[in-house]
């Protein structure tokens, strides 16, 4: 655990030493769970988001986007159900004053359970060696059948109190459970209260004529109530999708955990139309496809699960999230959701206005069912960022910090190196630098030692360091340095634009789902 939290903190602090992510008003002691992309932040996010562009819409004949204001007419969220139900349960220590939400206490309470789980198994792994099976041990070892029992309980418990909004069995549980506040070890509670997590504001300059409005909680809705517009002059035929990305705002009660839980983030979202009847296939379809988008960027399968939703929001017919083991365990990092006709349905209620798919093929009109995909950019970043900061212990016996970003993603493709400040190498240098940027993000970069050079690159996660040398001057070649392998190459200068391309290509990266 110590461990796992040393980590976290060497990935903030990386983050800010590179010039990734500073925290907002930083002179003024910063704002709570809002945070600014720096120089080079802004490169990955963008490049996230592109390649999410590329593989949702543009590889896609029938997926177009779309781009809608935060601010929408405030019917939109009686409509979607948040103004009356995208609450948390919230509880409060007496004694530390610190706010938790009720039900991630009782779901922690319950992965400690699961931690004794793990232990049990390793344990056994290592007594019965090749024999071991993991399935079998699990169904039948008595501790750890009574271990999922316990937890089964619970959260079947807490499921129904929460659906029931009987939100003093919520405590009931807590006191139950004996759960102590984690920082103080305090178990004086207040009882469980709901909290809207949407920010309101005011739309219009005078007092009397102003209009109550909420920051979208999620960008979703925009693409609903503009379903009809978007199909119509796109002239779609279902299924198609549309997505955006976007911020979206939630006041977020628990908000610790650097860029994973912000309370201004990024979404970027799909949603899907199709025949009602046949969501389940397409639910299926897209939670694979979302999946192999994912292992594309050859962030090692064994860092993410499925966690298939047992209790469902009021919108959903299934729902399930792909988990990324961050640096403090597995969390969700994107929700795919079977969303039913539920949204359109709830808007022409609301609007009075149909919204509706007139069918050609079996000649009728229906409202469309839909499966949405949708990823936090922001939980994204951290997951590229978090596992690919690495330290590795070389040959030599140093250590070198290396940030191992995908090089389709990494903000800079190349820095450019001249060996000295003299001898004509750093004009070469730029004349490299001039043709190179159009292609691609590339530095130049003169100050200390190569050695040095080459370690800062590693550090901020540039795939390349090219080096001019005095032997350029002889027989215009290059050295090309790699980041990962550290391995060196010497290439003719002509040469450096198809190298790079094809490591850092979007294509070469996306061909691999
Ligand atoms: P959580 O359970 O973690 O609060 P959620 O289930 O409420 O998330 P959704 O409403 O399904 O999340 O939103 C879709 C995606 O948006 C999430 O998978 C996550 O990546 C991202 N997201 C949601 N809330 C936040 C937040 N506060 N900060 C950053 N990203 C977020």
């Amino acid at each position: 655990m110590a461990n796992q939290e040393d980590k976290f903190k060497k990935v903030i602090s990386h983050a800010k030493e590179y010039g990734y992510v500073f925290q907002s008003s930083e002179i003024y002691d910063g704002l709570s769970a809002v945070y600014d992309y720096a120089q080079n932040g802004v490169e990955l996010k963008n490049n996230i988001r592109d390649y999410w562009w590329k593989a949702m819409v543009q590889m896609h004949d029938n997926i177009v986007g779309l781009d809608t204001a935060i601010f929408m007419h405030p019917t939109t969220w009686k409509a979607s159900g948040h103004v009356d139900a995208f609450n948390d349960p919230l509880i409060d220590n007496k004694d530390s004053k610190k706010r938790y939400r009720a039900d991630v206490l009782v779901e922690d309470y319950c992965a400690k359970i699961e931690t004794k789980i793990n232990k049990e198994v390793n344990k056994a792994a290592k007594r019965f060696g090749d024999a071991f099976n993991k399935d079998e041990f699990i169904s039948t070892n008595p501790r750890v059948v009574g271990y999922q029992e316990r937890i089964n309980t619970i959260l079947t418990r807490l499921g129904k109190s929460l659906e029931n909004e009987d939100l003093a069995d919520v405590k009931a549980l807590i006191e139950e459970l004996e759960i102590a506040d984690p920082l103080s070890g305090s178990k004086n509670w207040t009882d469980v209260k709901q909290f809207n997590l949407m920010f309101g504001t005011k739309l219009g300059a005078s007092a009397e004529t102003a209009m109550n409005l909420y920051l979208r909680p999620e960008t979703a809705q925009g693409i609903f109530v503009n379903f009809l517009n978007v199909q119509k002059t796109g002239r779609l035929k279902i299924p198609f999708g549309i997505a955006q990305t976007g911020k979206a705002f939630r006041n977020e009660i628990v908000a610790r955990q650097f860029i994973f839980r912000m309370r201004e983030f990024e979404q970027m979202e799909m949603q899907f139309f199709v025949r009602p009847g046949t969501q389940k296939e397409w639910y299926e379809k897209w939670k694979e496809d979302r999946l192999k988008w994912h292992l594309s960027l050859g962030m090692r399968a064994e860092n993410y699960r499925f966690h298939d939703h047992e209790k469902l929001a009021h919108y959903a017919d299934a729902a399930s999230d792909i988990e990324f083991k961050f640096p403090f365990g597995f969390k969700e990092l994107e929700g795919i959701h079977s969303r039913t006709d539920f949204d359109l349905k709830a808007h022409e209620e609301y609007s009075g206005k149909k919204l509706q798919y007139f069918d050609h093929e079996d000649n009728k009109s229906y409202v469309p069912y839909v499966v949405e995909t949708s990823i936090g950019l922001d939980r994204m970043f951290l997951a590229v960022f978090s596992n690919a900061l690495q330290e590795e212990d070389l040959e030599n016996g140093t250590t070198r910090t290396v940030l191992k970003l995908p090089a389709v993603l990494a903000p800079t493709k190349a820095a450019i190196l001249p060996l000295v400040k003299k001898d004509g190498l750093p004009e070469i240098a730029h004349k490299i630098v001039e043709d190179l940027k159009w292609d691609f993000n590339v530095v130049y970069d003169e100050k200390d030692a190569v050695g040095r050079r080459y370690r800062r690159q590693d550090a901020a996660g540039t795939p390349f360091c090219i080096t001019i040398d005095h032997d350029t001057l002889e027989d215009n070649t290059v050295t090309i340095r790699h980041r990962d392998t550290m391995g060196q190459q010497r290439v003719k200068i002509e040469e450096l634009r198809d190298i790079i391309k094809q490591e850092v290509d979007v294509k070469t990266w996306l061909m691999r789902m």
